[in-house]
C-alpha cells in the first residue's frame, strides 16, 4: 500500500508519499512562514493564494521523488478538517480532481488525528495513549484509543500556547536580535531563556485552581505584555530595542508554559488511569506540534513522567510541525484499519472547526 499525503490546513503547502511500512519515500513542502512573519501573522486570501501558486509543483515533486507512479497508488488523504476555511479549500478541491482523474480512493484527514498519530510511524506504539498537541493554533490533550477514536481531555479556551510565545516574541522584538532572525518566536525565547534567570520574574501558572485539563494562555500573555511595558520605561528604550531584561522574561515565560503543559499533563494521566483508560504502569504520553520541540518544555514533562511512571514519546521535529508524511501517514493507519476510505467523493466538504474525538472535558471537570 502507498498513500500521497496532502496539506494545505495553515500556511504550510505539503506533499508527501509514505508506505505501509512508514517508509518515506517522497516528500516536499513549500513554507509560507516568511511572507507571514512580515505581515505579522496569516491573512486567508494571501495564504489561499499562495497555496494556489504551489500545490501542483509540491505534489509533483513529491510524487517524483518517490518514484512511484500515479496509478501506483493506493489512495490520495487530504487534510479536510480543521484549518483555516481558505487554505483547507485549495488542498480539497485539487485533491478532488486528483482522484476523479487518476480514479483513486480519497481519505479524508483530520489534521489533529495526523499529529497524533504520527509517532507510530517513527516508533512502535499501541493504542491506547495520552497525546498533548500543541502548536501555533492548536492546544489539546485528548487519550488515543484507536486510529480514529479519540477521547478529547481538554484545550485551550482562548490561544494556543505557539501563538502566545510568537506574540511575547514579536512584543520583546526578538526578531532584531542577531541570533534569533531566523528564528520562529518559540524558537527563539528558547534561545535567548538559556541566558536568563526564570526566577527573576514571578508569573503564575495560568488556571491553578481549576480542576479540568484545559488550558488558558491569554491572560498570561496580558501579564507580559505589562511587564514588558514597564520594563522599557524603567530601561527608558524604545518599542522594538532589545530590553536588557528579555533574557530573564523569556526564561519566565518558558517556565511559566512549561509548568502549566506539564500540571494539564499530570491531571489527565491521573484521570486517565482512575477510569482505567490507560495503564497503571509503563504507559506511554505523546508530545507533538511545534511547541513540543522546545527542549525546556520535554525537560518539564519529563518530571511528570518520572513521577507518574509514564514514558514520553516526541516525533522528531521535523515530524511534529505541519507536513505532508503525517497526513500520508494517517492515510495509510486508515486505509489499514478500513476506516474512512471514500471511492465515492460526492458531497465531501471542508470543516474549519472540528474537535478530534468524543469532548468528554466536562466529565473531567466533574471526576476531580
Ligand atoms: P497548527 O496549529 O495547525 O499545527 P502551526 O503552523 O502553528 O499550525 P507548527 O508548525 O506545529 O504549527 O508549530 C509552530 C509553532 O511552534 C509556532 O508558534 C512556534 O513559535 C512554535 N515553536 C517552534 N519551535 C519552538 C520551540 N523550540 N519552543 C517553543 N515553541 C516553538
Ligand atoms: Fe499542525
Amino acid at each position: 500500500k502507498v498513500v500521497l499525503g496532502i496539506e494545505t490546513s495553515c500556511d504550510d503547502t505539503a506533499a508527501a508519499v509514505v508506505d505501509e511500512t512508514g517508509d518515506v519515500l517522497g516528500e516536499a513542502i513549500h513554507s509560507q512562514t516568511q511572507v507571514h512573519l512580515k505581515t505579522g501573522g496569516i491573512i486567508p486570501p494571501v495564504a489561499q493564494q499562495l497555496h494556489r501558486e504551489h500545490i501542483a509543483r509540491i505534489v509533483q515533486e513529491a510524487l517524483s521523488a518517490s518514484q512511484v507512479s500515479p496509478s501506483e497508488l493506493s489512495a490520495v488523504a487530504t487534510t479536510v478538517k480543521p484549518g483555516l476555511a481558505l487554505s483547507l479549500g485549495v488542498g480539497l478541491s485539487f485533491s478532488l480532481q486528483l482522484v476523479a482523474q487518476l480514479r483513486k480512493p480519497f481519505i479524508p484527514i483530520h489534521h489533529m488525528e495526523a499529529h497524533a498519530l504520527t509517532v507510530r510511524l517513527t516508533s512502535a506504539v499501541d493504542f491506547p495513549f495520552l497525546a498533548l498537541l500543541i502548536s501555533g493554533g492548536h492546544c489539546l490533550l485528548a487519550l488515543a484509543r484507536g486510529v480514529s477514536d479519540f477521547l478529547l481531555l481538554g484545550q485551550s479556551l482562548d490561544i494556543a500556547p505557539g501563538d502566545m510565545l510568537d506574540k511575547v516574541a514579536r512584543r520583546l522584538s526578538l526578531m532584531n536580535h542577531p541570533e534569533c532572525s531566523a528564528m520562529s518566536g518559540g524558537e527563539a525565547l528558547e534561545h535567548l531563556a538559556k541566558q536568563g534567570n526564570k526566577l527573576s520574574f514571578d508569573l503564575k501558572p495560568p488556571m491553578q485552581r481549576a480542576k479540568n485539563c484545559d488550558f488558558s494562555f491569554s491572560g498570561l500573555q496580558h501579564v507580559v505584555d505589562k511587564l514588558v511595558m514597564q520594563k522599557e520605561k524603567e530601561e527608558g528604550r524604545e518599542q522594538g530595542q532589545l530590553l536588557s531584561a528579555a533574557a530573564d522574561i523569556a526564561a519566565a515565560v518558558q517556565h511559566t508554559v512549561a509548568c502549566h503543559l506539564a500540571r494539564r499533563t499530570h491531571r489527565a494521566i491521573l484521570f486517565c488511569r482512575q477510569r482505567d483508560l490507560l495503564p497503571q504502569k509503563d504507559a506511554v504520553v505523546v508530545a507533538s506540534g511545534g511547541v513540543a520541540s522546545n527542549l525546556y518544555i520535554r525537560k518539564a514533562l519529563g518530571v511528570v513522567m518520572n513521577a507518574t511512571e509514564c514514558t514520553l514519546l516526541c516525533p522528531p521535529p521535523s515530524l511534529c510541525t505541519d507536513n505532508g508524511i503525517m497526513i500520508a501517514w494517517n492515510g495509510i493507519e486508515r486505509l489499514r484499519a478500513g476506516l474512512g476510505v471514500l471511492h465515492e467523493t460526492e458531497g465531501i466538504r471542508y470543516e474549519p472547526k472540528c474537535p478530534l474525538g468524543v469532548d468528554i472535558s466536562r466529565d473531567v471537570a466533574e471526576a476531580a
